[in-house]
């Protein structure tokens, strides 16, 4: 199948997981993620209409952004080191990856240095896993308060990856934890968090059952790595 022919696929899984809970189309947004591709695969998509797209490497984007549509939003979904975190935000539209109140303090401090203020979520590694970045549920209840307070950084919601599971639905308990803490911090303090990325090309349909708001696609849209 062509790149055309999977973003109208998933478009319409999309659609389709969104009436089956109950939700608006609008509220999900499809973050096509290009990580690997190069520049004139990911203009299939754009061509097929796609305007929103996702990478995990500084370096990926310094390739592709600067000689793509000046029009396009691109989110940063990787790992982040501080110092790459200027470029990142000279480049990217949203960051889904700030994984530790150092990081998230020092890329605000950055932020007002440029006279910037970005767009950023918040990792939560919930299944709390060695392998995986991110705050644990208790660390980002003990941190919030903090981080609600910086002035340069706009926090609109979290982002996950949850544990790897057999099948699809086994996802769904980590994606409701991760819905449930965004309930819990919004209550507790006050503010509005709209956005939960959350679901990839294996997940997505669960994830927007539970209340995913950006869904991550790669493999499903461009193929496999
Ligand atoms: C690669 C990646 C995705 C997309 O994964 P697919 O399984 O290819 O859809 C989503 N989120 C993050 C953080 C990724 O690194």
């Amino acid at each position: 199948m062509s790149v055309a022919e999977n973003l109208a696929e998933i478009k319409g899984r999309v659609s389709e997981a969104c009436r089956r809970s109950g939700r608006d189309e609008s509220e999900v947004s499809l973050i096509a993620v290009s990580k690997t591709w190069p520049a004139e695969h990911v203009q299939k998509a754009v061509d097929a209409g796609q305007n929103v797209f996702g990478e995990n490497k500084l370096q990926e984007g310094q390739d592709k952004i600067p000689v793509m549509d000046s029009d396009l939003e691109w989110h940063y979904i990787g790992g982040l080191q501080r110092n790459k975190v200027r470029k990142v935000l000279g480049l990217f539209h949203v960051v889904h990856s700030l994984d530790n109140l150092k990081l998230v303090k020092y890329t605000d401090g950055v932020a007002k240095d440029m006279g910037i203020n970005p767009r950023v979520l918040l990792q939560v590694n919930i299944g709390e896993e060695e392998s995986k970045g991110g705050f644990s549920a208790d660390q980002l209840r003990e941190n919030f308060a903090e981080i609600s307070k910086l002035e340069n950084i706009t926090v609109v919601g979290l982002m996950c990856i949850p544990p790897a599971v057999a099948e699809p639905e086994l996802a769904r308990v980590w994606f409701k934890k991760v819905s449930d803490l965004r309930d819990e911090l919004q209550q507790l303090h006050e503010i509005s968090l709209p956005e939960l990325s959350m679901g990839m090309s294996g997940d997505f349909e669960v994830a927007i059952e539970e209340g995913s708001t950006m869904v991550r696609v790669g493999t499903s849209i461009f193929g496999t790595r």
